[in-house]
């Protein structure tokens, strides 16, 4: 069962990825580019990519955690969510 810290922490890797896809922050707009295309090219050759799996959504996304690729991919304090992720954290918290 999902806890309400696990809940609320989830809710800010998602507001956190949606920020720094629409509106990044100056100062890390290159490191989360940087981060984002390396982390999508390892997505790309991924079973888990939308690509190899029938789906009624239109974005790129993870069928194992159901995430936008492109928003998820810029999440710094995020990870791929397999048990031996494909790619990991790069810091806890933005500031
Ligand atoms: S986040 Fe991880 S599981 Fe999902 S598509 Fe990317 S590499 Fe695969």
């Amino acid at each position: 069962m999902i806890t309400v810290n696990k809940s609320i922490k989830l809710l800010e890797q998602i507001a956190e990825g949606w920020r720094n896809e629409l509106i990044p922050p100056q100062k890390l707009k290159k490191v989360i580019e940087t981060v984002s295309k390396y982390r999508l090219n390892i997505c790309e050759e991924c079973s888990y990519h939308s690509k190899n799996h029938i789906t009624k959504r239109i974005d790129a996304h993870c069928t194992k955690c159901k995430c936008t690729l492109t928003a998820k991919t810029k999440c710094l304090s995020c990870r791929c969510p397999l048990e031996e992720p494909k790619w990991v954290n790069i810091q806890e918290k933005q500031e």
